[in-house]
């Protein structure tokens, strides 16, 4: 079976604003408005037999939006796709934004997954796809509420208790489910996400994961032409506007931020040989000092 997953960037939804705008408010709740983290990812189950749609949306009270908060995000996803099925494959579909979705730590947690993933990036701006159409549901699902006084929602639990009785679907073909995500929840010490930097990853648009340990591979355009499909990337019906794929290795850095032990550049024995790039001006200089010049 494959699966095609669509992921989409975080929404910020004010939950205080909605109900003020209607209903018996006091003034001081419009300033101190509480904020609650959507992230909603609308997924495709692909096999032989069946085309199935799942929409998982997090409600979080966490509203640091980095790739720690992603990767929590898709594991909770993950859990709910693996009880429907065995992943083989996985493609995924975001927008570029850089802290969330398209950097060092998105990458080297891309390195990290067991499933072989095709990873894909829209323009890098916040885009339009199918998880902003879930969230407009949800959004007018709840002005409903609060206009009828059906509800008073001004906490992430009790949306998330409202949109579990009110809104989950569970389809043979569609489901639609909600997770709550509590503040202190997601795990942000995870040293082997702290990588060195990689550059240029706004050219970045297709990355494959699974080449070697610690290692991607990237190119400039996506392509699901009947030979990328069959990974004979080298045959690509469309090399004529798409680049052949690059490999960037991923260095790992340790807690101050420096190379780890393994990743150090060995040691410069003899001053006139061994000069990686980087270092020439600063040998060089040295060998001035010493009067080698
Ligand atoms: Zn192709």
């Amino acid at each position: 079976m494959k699966i095609f997953q669509v992921i989409a960037p975080f929404r910020s939804l004010i939950l205080q604003k909605t109900e003020i705008k209607y209903q018996d408010e006091i003034k001081s709740a419009f300033y101190t408005a509480h904020q609650r983290t959507l992230h909603p990812s609308v997924t495709y189950l692909k096999s032989e037999e069946i085309l199935k749609r799942v929409t998982t949306i997090i409600i979080s009270e966490d509203n640091t939006h980095d790739h720690h908060a992603v990767h929590h995000f898709s594991n909770l996803v993950n859990d709910e796709i693996k009880h429907d099925s065995f992943m083989k494959r996985r493609v995924i579909f975001s927008d570029g934004c850089s802290s969330q979705y398209k950097s060092r730590g998105p990458f080297a947690d891309l390195a990290q997954k067991e499933t072989p993933t095709n990873r894909n990036y829209f323009g890098s701006e916040h885009g339009k796809s199918e998880c902003d159409g879930e969230i407009g549901i949800l959004n007018r699902a709840l002005d409903r509420a609060i206009i009828g006084k059906q509800a008073i929602i001004n906490k992430a639990t009790y949306l998330y208790n409202y949109c579990q009785i009110n809104l989950e679907i569970n389809d043979p073909v569609s489901k639609r489910l909600f997770k709550l995500v509590k503040l202190g929840e997601i795990n942000r010490k995870r040293n082997g996400t702290n990588i060195q930097n990689i550059t240029n990853t706004g050219k970045f648009y297709q990355v494959l994961n699974k080449v070697k340990k610690n290692e991607i591979k990237v190119r400039n355009l996506s392509c699901f032409c009947k030979q990328c499909e069959a990974e004979l990337y080298e045959k690509c019906l469309n090399s004529k506007y798409i680049e052949c794929f690059t490999t960037k290795k991923l260095i790992l850095l340790n807690k101050t931020g420096e190379l780890q032990k393994s990743e150090n550049v060995p040691k410069i024995k003899n001053l006139s040989q061994n000069i990686a790039v980087n270092q020439h001006v600063q040998v060089k200089s040295l060998m001035k000092y010493q009067g080698k010049n």
